[in-house]
């Protein structure tokens, strides 16, 4: 029996962090993540007619995701279809120009219930491979469907949970990953700055966890879905170019290098 809940070097736990609207603040917060050693992809609004400061921005997400949040934040099923292209792709248009490749992903502005079917098709047409909702399910488990990608939890609900994380750590039956979201701009007084940094202190420094921005994620668990394996699961195919690692019969990590094919050893029982 495979199993997928393995991570880049064998590790079974995983950690992101997701802000949305673009704040001056992500500054102080980025500077957090990086002294933490944690991953976080940042959603921005707007378009390239803005005249926003594209070097600027490039500065300030260095080393972290950013990610759409559409041009004009509105309710996305609220809208012409038409409309949610333009907000989708005139936002696609200005982050590309600052992140120099393409930028695939997604936070849906306004609310949990601020999408729908239709918008997720848009979305599919317009190229965006995931998109966050702001449903936090308090639990840690890998998303099914990329386009309605539920968080844990929102920081301010994110210290118990650390702790549910950590002491399940090494569970089988605990899901991999912990996916907290918010704004910088909540982050309004020291106290509020020191709430993060308790999470942070908490979550970090951590061998067993693959600390990853959302499109790390949602890169690597496609590339697990895209092997090819024999029915009776002794051989395995990597076809893309990321390594990957599996699980097999609940004891062996196996790593699959990238463009590689694996025979693993028939159990003899
Ligand atoms: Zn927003």
């Amino acid at each position: 029996m495979i199993e997928f809940h393995v991570f880049p070097g064998g590790k079974k736990r995983v950690v992101t962090f997701s802000y949305d609207d673009g704040h001056v603040n992500d500054e102080r917060l980025i500077a957090m993540f990086n002294q933490y050693g944690v991953k976080g992809t940042f959603h921005l609004n707007g378009s390239v007619s803005d005249n926003k400061d594209i070097e600027m921005l490039k500065k300030r997400y260095e080393g972290h995701e950013i990610s759409c949040h559409t041009v004009n934040h509105g309710w996305l099923n609220r809208m012409p279809y038409q409309s949610v292209v333009n907000e989708t792709v005139s936002n696609r248009l200005l982050l590309e120009r600052v992140a120099k490749h393409p930028v695939v992903g997604m936070s849906y502005p306004c609310s949990y219930a601020a999408y729908n079917e239709a918008v997720k098709q848009v979305m599919k047409m317009c190229g965006i491979v995931y998109a966050r909702t702001t449903k936090s399910t308090m639990g840690f488990h890998l998303p099914d469907d990329f386009l309605e990608w539920h968080p844990t939890c929102h920081h301010k609900d994110a210290g118990e949970l650390c702790d549910k994380f950590l002491t399940n750590i090494d569970s089988y039956w605990t899901g991999p990953l912990f996916y907290i979201w918010g704004h910088s701009h909540e982050f309004k007084t020291e106290e509020d700055w020191a709430w993060m940094e308790n999470i942070l202190e908490k979550l970090s420094g951590n061998e067993k966890i693959w600390y990853a921005t959302n499109f790390e994620i949602y890169q690597y668990m496609t590339a697990q879905k895209s092997l090819i394996i024999s029915m009776d699961e002794t051989i395995v195919y990597n076809p893309t170019s990321i390594p990957v690692w599996i699980e097999k019969d609940k004891k062996q990590t196996i790593y699959i290098p990238a463009g590689e094919m694996i025979t693993l050893e028939r159990d003899e029982d």
